[in-house]
């Protein structure tokens, strides 16, 4: 790990390279690399957080020097215990055992409530770990990159004759996540236009090649896009601006984009959105100084926003919301029609998710980019029906840079990844591949959340709120022998609305990583696939049985 003092006893964190062990196993020395890399490739990591505007990698520094302290000492037939970031206790257990377990941010049902989280975080009883920052499995907008792509090429799919050329998309959030919105629109070759109002985010997706141009002026931006479009080529512009007073300014110039969709971070009243007329940092002082004030602006702004997008919606764009609450907040502010609009999980990731097809990702923990290129080949070589390998892998290795330790998202299916994992585990026994790989796959995938206005919304069965599923696929993982397995509840402004798990497995080429690898990723996307079964969707019915699940009907 390189720490460097970047100021007012700011540390910033890297993640180690390179095959010099710090650990007492590889195993171990992984996850440590994992926790590096999410801060690596973070948002604000001199204050922990690794993206959607609160999600952090730790509590504090002390748990994060005790966790790294902790790892360091870690031996192979040992389980640390971590709970909302910070370490409890190292038990003896066994060498098939699941090195690292936690539980972040889970408050009981009654109590979780956004007020509550707040009071307890300041308490320092817990953070909210996200979806891939607590577990340390954020690998930076790259990781989401497909999942808006994949959301992107449905709408294409489904409305314009399978791409996005001569069609403007508009949207707004240049974040960890929202800054992967540009590069996957103009992958399907549309004119997008995203609206940020820190200037900074935007020169950061500039530098890392998830956007192309920054714009200060909408005439000049929009004229620009108006070309781009004519010539059917694809183009991104991030405008300097407020969502809630540029969306509604294209309202009344009658500007109706064909598609639209939101990723500022409106799901965080506190810090995640900034209200027209403050800059981020008087956003902040005010979320100190006056937070009920704060709370009341943002409401009212992003009413404003939905406002705009529902005028799109009416007009005939195609608009969708992107999980950020942005329709639940505005509803809290009158906006009696926000629903009209619906999310993208919903509208168009479903039946992926119904054959276990979800975001696996994994990462090069020893640094070595030649191992994602071979990790490339193979999945086209082993996957050449699957409805996104042979589109997805030429595209991300044309478009993304690599950010942080090397690492690849690729939406692999129920059974796919297992055996994908375990041929990969085999590579570096054969010495064809450096290794160690880290897998990991994102909290939005089939069986390991519950969020009912996003990942869940308008489940067939009624469903939505279920959480038993994500209990029972980290249950699962930690008995198919992850070598760590998180179990989050929704912190921040996503408290009390959701329930996820997260699971890393590590690819070190021994027989014990390839049965663990084997047993997890066919458990973990297993109940995915059988959680939408039971639900009734016919897809999933027909993936248990194409896949040779073992599902028992009553
Ligand atoms: P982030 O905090 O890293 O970035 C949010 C960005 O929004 C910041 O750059 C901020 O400056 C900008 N912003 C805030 N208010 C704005 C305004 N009024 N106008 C323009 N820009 C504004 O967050 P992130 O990680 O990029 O995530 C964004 C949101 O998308 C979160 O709410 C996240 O939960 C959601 N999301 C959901 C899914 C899903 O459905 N599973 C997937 C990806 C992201």
């Amino acid at each position: 790990m390189t720490t460097a003092d970047i100021g007012a006893g700011r540390r910033r964190i890297t993640a180690a390279r390179g095959p010099a062990l710090r650990c007492k196993g590889w195993r171990q020395e992984a996850l440590l690399r994992m926790l590096e890399n999410v801060l690596e490739v973070g948002e604000r990591p001199e204050d922990l957080v690794v993206y959607a505007a609160r999600a952090k990698a730790a509590r504090n520094w002390p748990a994060f020097d005790a966790i790294v302290r902790a790892l360091l000492d870690l031996e192979e037939n040992e389980t640390l215990v971590i709970q909302s970031g910070k370490p409890i206790a190292v038990f003896p257990s066994h060498r098939m055992a699941p090195l690292v377990l936690m539980a972040n941010s889970n408050i009981v049902g009654a109590w979780a409530t956004r007020d509550n989280f707040d009071a307890y975080e300041a308490a320092g009883l817990t953070v909210w770990g996200g979806y891939t920052a607590g577990d340390w499995q954020y690998i930076g907008s790259q990781g989401i990159v497909q999942g808006s792509y994949e959301a992107y090429a449905a709408v294409a799919r489904e409305h314009f004759n399978g791409d996005l050329r001569g069609r403007l998309l508009v949207t707004a959030g240049m974040g960890g996540m929202g800054g992967a919105q540009p590069l996957a629109a103009t992958m399907l070759g549309a004119a997008c236009l995203v609206v940020e109002v820190e200037p900074e985010r935007i020169q950061r997706r500039i530098a890392t090649g998830y956007c192309e141009k920054m714009a200060t002026d909408l005439d000049d931006a929009l004229a620009e896009l108006d070309e781009a479009r004519k010539r059917g080529e694809g183009l991104s512009i991030a405008l300097v601006g407020n969502a809630a007073e540029v969306l509604p300014e294209l309202v009344r110039r009658g500007i109706t984009p064909d598609v639209a969709t939101d990723q500022t971070a409106a799901h965080d009243l506190l810090r995640g959105y900034v209200p027209p007329g403050l800059t981020t940092a008087e956003r902040d002082a005010l979320a100190s100084s006056d937070p009920d004030k704060l709370r009341d602006l943002v409401l009212d702004a992003q009413a404003r926003h939905m406002e705009a997008l529902l005028a799109f919606h009416q007009k005939g764009a195609v608009v969708f919301e992107y999980g950020n609450l942005l329709r639940k907040h505005a509803a809290e502010r009158g906006v009696s029609n926000a629903f009209d609009v619906p999310v993208w999980m919903d509208r168009y990731i479903r039946p992926l998710f119904c054959r276990g097809i979800g975001p696996f990702r994994w990462v090069a923990v020893s640094g070595e980019d030649s191992d994602i290129n071979t990790l490339d080949e193979m999945l086209l070589e082993m996957f050449p029906d699957s409805p996104t390998i042979p589109r997805w892998i030429p595209l991300a290795r044309k478009h993304i840079r690599t950010q942080g330790l090397p690492a690849r998202i690729a939406w692999l299916g129920h059974g796919e990844r297992a055996k994908f994992a375990v041929a990969v585990n085999d590579a570096i026994a054969e010495g064809k591949l450096i290794g160690p790989i880290a897998f990991t796959r994102d909290h939005l995938d089939s069986g390991s959340v519950a969020q009912p206005l996003r990942e869940t919304a308008n489940m067939q069965d009624g469903s939505e709120a279920i959480a038993d599923w994500p209990f029972l696929c980290a249950l699962l993982d930690a008995t198919g022998m992850a070598d760590l397995v998180a179990l989050h509840g929704g912190g921040a402004g996503y408290t009390g609305l959701r329930q996820s798990s997260g699971v890393t497995g590590i690819a070190d080429g021994t027989p014990e990583a390839r049965e663990r690898l084997d047993h997890v990723f066919t458990m973990d996307s297993g109940i995915g696939v059988l959680r939408y079964a039971d639900a009734g969707y016919p897809e999933a019915i027909e993936a248990v049985g194409k896949t040779g699940l073992r599902r028992i009907l009553v």
